[in-house]
């Protein structure tokens, strides 16, 4: 399972994209950038890794320029350089002080770029300041029971694949060194939670490090009529959240099992079902890898970078912002022969060493770039895997022409 949660993009999106980055920003002389806090930051550096070159930011007045970082000029001084049609300005601030700021602007008339809510959320999410981290801890790379076609983490792969508990232990402490302060949630995940014989010692160890921190648990649900007492209490005491997704599979004594947990851990599991398990029209989300080169644009879109909050994936000393690390070196495992050349050689950066890091800057600055990887990952194509179906392994599961 792999921690997911966003609005999904609709085609309109993608076009206006294109519209964008093919028809206004080529043509355009001069691009500005209003405002100098955190959207307009955020912004610039999408803009830098769509390898597009910006002028500089525009406040209103001398009590705004506040930067001495980027390029920053009055609107005053803005307005002796406009030239209509030739300068565009986007509107990178919180659009609460629109009625404030636009009747300033009206002047530019179609110069003037609107970022509408969803696109400013995603510039945020993969290029705005790191706060609030989210640590997802894969602890097992298999499932059992359920195997699902084109998944995510590609658990229909691996039969044995587990993080070493000793390991887990030290990694955790580095990392809570590194930047525990930040780390607000951490999300346990697998393949399926349950086949790691110590489950419930990785959930127990993170909770002495982190007494006050959010966390939850990614399931298919299929073991959990396999448990002892024990463990529901056990876990119950670590205070977790788990988020079941349902499968349209079928699930053995399920309504006493979800009793039992609920009796057994005093209510402190508190047990979310996402998705139906009767509706057979489940769908499956993923991004399959193509070996044609994407729109860099594209990448602010992507479900999985950081996932709307600022997700790291922590495992066997590294750490990764989205699901290829695991995923690569699954099908590299399994279907190495399938790869082109330059597809393999943009897998080299997908994470970095933790034990290598001393400075959380140079980790929060590495999480807003966006990887060489990313240039194959089909974000336009997400829809065409189509509803739930079981997995038979096969490579073009996970790519598309
Ligand atoms: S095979 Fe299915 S249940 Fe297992 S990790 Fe993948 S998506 Fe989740
Ligand atoms: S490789 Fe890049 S585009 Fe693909 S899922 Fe990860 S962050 Fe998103």
């Amino acid at each position: 399972m792999s921690y997911m949660n966003m609005n999904e993009i609709g085609e309109k999106d993608f076009e206006k994209l294109d519209m964008l980055f093919e028809e206004v920003i080529p043509n355009a002389e001069e691009i500005w950038l209003f405002g100098n806090g955190k959207i307009a930051r955020a912004f610039d550096k999408y803009l830098q890794i769509c390898d597009v070159k910006i002028n500089g930011h525009v406040v209103s007045d001398d009590i705004h320029r506040n930067s001495t970082e980027n390029n920053t000029i009055t609107l005053k001084e803005f307005k002796e350089r406009y030239k209509k049609g030739k300068t565009k300005l986007f509107l990178t601030i919180d659009s609460c002080y629109y009625s404030e700021i636009l009747p300033k602007l009206l002047f530019l008339e179609d110069d003037l770029i609107y970022l509408n809510k969803v696109w400013k959320q995603n510039v945020l999410d993969r290029c705005g300041d790191v706060e609030n981290i989210t640590i997802i801890v894969p602890v097992c790379d298999f499932c059992a029971g359920i195997k699902c076609y084109g998944c995510t983490v590609a658990a229909p792969l691996s039969k044995s694949g587990m993080y070493n508990f000793d390991d887990y232990k030290k990694d955790l402490m580095k990392l809570k060194n590194l930047c525990g302060d930040n780390i607000q949630h951490i999300n346990f995940t697998g393949g399926d939670v349950f086949l790691h014989p110590k489950f419930v010692e990785f959930v127990e160890y993170a909770r002495d490090l982190f007494p006050r921190v959010f966390f939850s648990c990614s399931t298919n649900g299929v073991l959990f009529n396999t448990q002892q007492d024990d463990v529901w209490r056990r876990l119950g005491k670590c205070n977790i959240t788990l988020n079941w997704t349902l499968y349209p599979v079928k699930y053995k004594d399920i309504e006493a099992t979800v009793e039992k947990i609920d009796k057994l851990s005093e209510s402190q599991i508190n047990l979310q079902i996402i998705g139906d398990a009767l509706d057979e029209d489940k769908n499956s989300w993923k991004i399959p890898y193509t070996f044609k080169k994407q729109k860099k644009y594209d990448w602010l879109f992507c479900r999985f970078h950081k996932d709307g909050h600022q997700c790291l994936t922590m495992r066997d000393g590294k750490l990764a912002c989205c699901f290829s690390m695991r995923r690569v070196k699954l099908l590299e495992d399994n279907f190495k022969g399938y790869f082109t050349e330059e597809f393999e050689q943009s897998t080299k950066n997908i994470s970095l060493d933790l034990y290598e890091i001393n400075d959380p800057e140079f980790l929060y600055e590495w999480m807003q770039q966006r990887l060489d990887i990313c240039d194959y990952c089909s974000i336009r194509e997400r829809k065409s895997l189509g509803k739930w179906v079981p997995s038979n392994c096969d490579v073009t599961e996970w790519f598309v022409e």
